[in-house]
């Protein structure tokens, strides 16, 4: 058995995750079973009946991501989408109001604008580095102020103890979107927050292999809201993905180590580099975020953007050429990815406020040799 006294590294390998108690085996099982034996009418054991409520090895994940974002409740989805719906639409109804980052994840950004508004949800865009801008946002229908810290893909840092005495002063729970931080770095429930959104599609499985999404509540009632309409709804983690992400979540500590000391070396190369002219990481003491990222993060991540000196052909010239870092979307996993933000993740803002700048390049530095990918980061330059 695993307590919240042991430290994140043992919480990861072994919080909801005894061994079997049928045979001891030491990994949690796949239980791929849609039902249970009852022993009499209504005589479940353990109280499994159906697995869109409950499954072993979703629950094994459940509680290990709770164990590591140190709250009470954990739930697992099918995606990280799917966790966001099944918050909103447990906490909300038609006529709330939501604060939502001005530079919100894009996938959030269209749940927001096209889904939930259409059930009569609205929304107000505030930047989550000004304390300012989220009160002014909030009003008295304001249910959710929802943040992610460090931001995609400009890496602003929002202070998330701030933000929390400003949404409860209005009476608002305070969600935060931990997926780019990853649990290991940032622990927002113990800053205020009263809950946690992850997509483990990204540094939480870790090995790009799997879709999830969690949540992370502490609060008993909001705990049972979020039970009825996940049951209700059935977005859940399915036990082949439940079992993928608990594999890759084992590791997050040693991977998160790795990842930061990669990302702090490729920093400080790309700071070298005349073709660069800013490099965004919240660990850099020039970043305006640094002093509240260094309040409430362990180290500062492996997501780097940088922006070239000679413009967009530059940057695109850098993406198209590396060999290590892979082209491609998403983030987290062990291996090295390289994006243009402007036309890959973020083409869909382009005229928008939310407009990324067209010298932008984001790396998420994976766990590979650093020499290589500075090697690889030198040859796409020349
Ligand atoms: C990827 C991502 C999501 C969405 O998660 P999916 O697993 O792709 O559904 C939400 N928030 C952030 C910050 C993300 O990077």
């Amino acid at each position: 058995m695993t307590s919240t006294n042991h430290g994140f590294a043992t919480r990861a390998i072994h919080a909801g995750q005894e061994a079997d108690p049928t045979t001891g085996a030491v990994v949690t099982p796949i239980y791929a079973t849609s039902t249970y034996l009852q022993d009499g009418v209504g005589q479940m054991r353990n109280g499994y009946e159906y697995s869109r409520t409950k499954n072993p090895t979703r629950l094994a994940l459940e509680e290990c991501v709770a164990a590591l974002e140190g709250g009470r409740h954990g739930f697992a989805f099918a995606s990280g989408m799917a966790a966001e719906d099944t918050l909103l639409r447990a906490v909300c109804k038609p006529g709330d109001h939501v604060v939502i980052p001005d530079d919100a994840y894009g996938g959030s950004f269209r749940l927001f604008d096209k889904v939930t508004s259409r059930w009569g949800l609205t929304y107000t865009p505030a930047a989550v580095s000004d304390v300012e801008s989220i009160r002014n946002a909030i009003n008295e229908n304001t249910k959710i102020v929802w943040i992610e810290t460090p931001t995609n893909p400009l890496l602003n840092i929002a202070d998330i103890a701030a933000i929390s005495e400003v949404a409860h002063n209005a009476g608002a729970l305070l969600l935060v979107d931990n997926t780019f931080a990853s649990s290991y770095l940032q622990q927002p429930l113990s800053s205020g927050a009263d809950a946690v959104v992850h997509s483990t599609t990204k540094y939480m499985g870790g090995h790009s292999d799997v879709v999830g999404g969690c949540l992370v509540v502490n609060d008993d009632a909001l705990a049972d809201e979020l039970a009825f309409y996940s049951n209700s709804v059935g977005a859940v983690a399915g036990p082949f993905d439940a079992w993928l992400t608990l594999r890759g979540a084992k590791t997050l500590a040693v991977r998160m180590e790795r990842h930061c000391d990669n990302a702090e070396r490729i920093c400080e190369w790309l700071n070298s580099r005349d073709e660069v002219s800013t490099v965004l990481y919240p660990g850099l003491e020039s970043h305006p975020g640094h002093e509240i990222a260094a309040k409430q993060m362990r180290r500062f991540g492996g997501m780097v953007s940088f922006r070239m000196r000679d413009g967009e052909q530059a940057a695109l010239k850098v993406c198209e050429n590396t060999s290590v870092f892979t082209l491609g979307e998403s983030l987290g996993g062990v291996e090295s990815l390289i994006e243009h933000p402007g036309r890959m993740t973020h083409a869909s803002a382009a005229g928008s406020p939310l407009e990324v700048p067209s010298d932008l390049v984001r790396v998420s530095v994976g766990i590979e040799d650093v020499d290589d990918l500075i090697a690889d980061l030198a040859q796409a330059f020349s």
